[in-house]
C-alpha cells in the first residue's frame, strides 16, 4: 500500500481545505471498499479523511418523507421500523447485499460510491480505462460474463454492483450533497450514477470534494410498500454480487396497476430503469401473461456481449418472477 496522510474531521469546517483544488483525498466511513482498493493499488489517495465521527447517521423523518443519514450502516437503514413498514424494497435489497459483518460496517454513502466488481478493474497487470484512463479496457473482448448489455461504451463495459441504489431507483429518492464551500444541493438518484461514455473513471455526477449527507425517500414511494420484491440471481446464495437484480415496486388500484417501477441490476454502469416494461404495466390488470410480456420489452434493446447474453433470457424471468411475488400472483 503506497503512503498516504490520515486526517479524521469532527466537523465539515476544515473540508474545504482539505479537499482543495490538486489534492487526491478520499473520504473514508466505512472502508470496507475504499481500504480493500488501496490495498490492490486500484484507489492511490495521498489523503484519507476520516468522516465517520460526523454527525450524519440519522435516520429520521423529515417534511417530504424519511431522511438515511450517509454514515447510518447498512444493518441499521435495513433494520429501522419506517424502513420495514414503507420502504420493505430497501431493506429486501440491502439484507441481500453482503454479509452481515459487512453490512455494520458499511455506510449508506459509501454503498452508493462503491466501485465496480470487473475483475480487470483490481487488476493492475491489466488495462483499464476506469482504473488508468487511456490504457484501453480488458473486458471489452475479455472475459465478459458478469459485464454490461446496457448503457456500455467502446471504453468500459463495466456494471454498477450495488443492491441498495436499485431499490433507491425504484423509490425515486433524492441524494442530499454538500459541497467544499458548505453550499447544498440535492440530486435524483437516477441522476446520481452515470454511463461511462468516455470518462468511464466517473461513477457518479459527484464533484470533487462534495459529500453525501443522507439519502430522502419520498412519503409518496410508502404506496409502494404492500406490492414490491427485490429479486437478486447470483452465482452463490451469500457474499456474491448480482448477475442480474431486479427491484420491482407496484401501485395498486383494485386490481389495476396505477404506477410500476422495475429497476434492474448487474446490467449497466448504474441502476437500470425498464421503463418498456413499466410502460406495458401501467393501466393493467394484474396477470401472469402480462407479466411476461412485459418482461420481454425489458430487453429490446440490449447489447450483449461475446460471454454475457445469458443475461437477457436470465433477466426476463427475473423480472416476470419479481413481478409475480411482488403482485402476490401464484
Ligand atoms: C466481500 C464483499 C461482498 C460485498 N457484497 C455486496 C453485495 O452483494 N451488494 C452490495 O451492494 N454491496 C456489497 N459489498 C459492498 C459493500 O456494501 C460496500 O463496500 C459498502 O457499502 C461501502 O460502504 P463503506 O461505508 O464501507 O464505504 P467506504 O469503503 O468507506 O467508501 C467507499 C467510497 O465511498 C466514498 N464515501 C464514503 N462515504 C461518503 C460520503 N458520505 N460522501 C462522499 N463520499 C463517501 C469513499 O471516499 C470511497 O470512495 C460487498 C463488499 C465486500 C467486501
Ligand atoms: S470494463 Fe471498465 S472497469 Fe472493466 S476493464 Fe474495462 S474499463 Fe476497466
Amino acid at each position: 500500500m503506497r503512503p498516504f496522510e490520515y486526517v479524521r474531521v469532527g466537523s465539515t469546517s476544515s473540508l474545504a481545505d482539505l479537499t482543495a483544488g490538486g489534492s487526491n483525498a478520499k473520504f473514508i466511513a466505512g472502508g470496507t471498499n475504499l481500504l480493500d482498493l488501496m490495498k490492490e493499488d486500484v484507489e492511490r489517495p495521498d489523503r484519507v479523511i476520516d468522516i465517520s465521527g460526523l454527525p450524519m447517521n440519522k435516520i429520521q423523518r423529515v417534511p417530504g418523507g424519511l431522511s438515511l443519514g450517509a454514515l447510518a450502516t447498512n444493518t441499521e437503514t435495513a433494520n429501522h421500523p419506517v424502513v420495514r413498514e414503507n420502504y420493505p424494497l430497501l431493506t429486501q435489497a440491502i439484507l441481500a447485499g453482503a454479509s452481515g459483518q459487512l453490512r455494520n460496517m458499511a455506510t449508506n454513502g459509501g454503498n452508493l460510491l462503491q466501485r465496480t466488481r470487473c475483475n480487470y478493474f483490481y487488476d493492475t497487470a491489466m488495462p483499464c480505462n476506469k482504473r488508468d484512463p487511456g490504457t484501453g479496457c480488458a473486458a471489452r473482448d475479455g472475459l465478459n460474463k458478469i459485464h454490461a448489455i446496457f448503457g456500455w461504451s467502446e471504453s468500459c463495459v463495466a456494471t454498477y454492483p450495488g443492491d441498495m441504489a436499485n431499490a433507491l431507483h425504484a423509490l425515486d429518492a433524492i441524494v442530499r450533497l454538500r459541497k467544499p464551500d458548505g453550499d447544498q444541493r440535492q440530486v435524483p438518484i437516477a441522476e446520481f450514477h452515470r454511463l461511462p461514455g468516455d470518462a468511464p473513471q466517473q461513477d457518479t455526477n459527484l464533484e470533487q470534494g462534495e459529500l453525501i449527507v443522507a439519502i430522502e425517500l419520498p412519503v409518496a414511494a410508502a404506496a409502494f410498500a404492500g406490492r414490491s420484491y427485490y429479486l437478486k440471481v447470483r452465482d452463490r446464495a451469500s457474499y456474491a454480487f448480482a448477475m442480474i437484480a431486479v427491484a420491482v415496486a407496484l401501485e395498486i388500484d383494485g386490481d389495476t396497476i396505477r404506477r410500476a417501477r422495475v429497476v434492474l441490476g448487474g446490467v449497466a454502469h448504474k441502476p437500470w430503469r425498464a421503463a418498456e416494461t413499466e410502460a406495458l404495466l401501467v393501466g393493467q390488470r394484474l396477470n401472469a401473461e402480462l407479466f411476461q410480456r412485459a418482461s420481454s420489452a425489458a430487453f429490446l434493446n440490449a447489447r450483449p456481449l461475446e460471454h454475457n447474453a445469458y443475461k437477457i433470457e436470465l433477466g426476463q424471468r427475473a423480472i416476470t418472477r419479481a413481478l409475480m411475488r411482488a403482485a402476490h400472483v401464484a
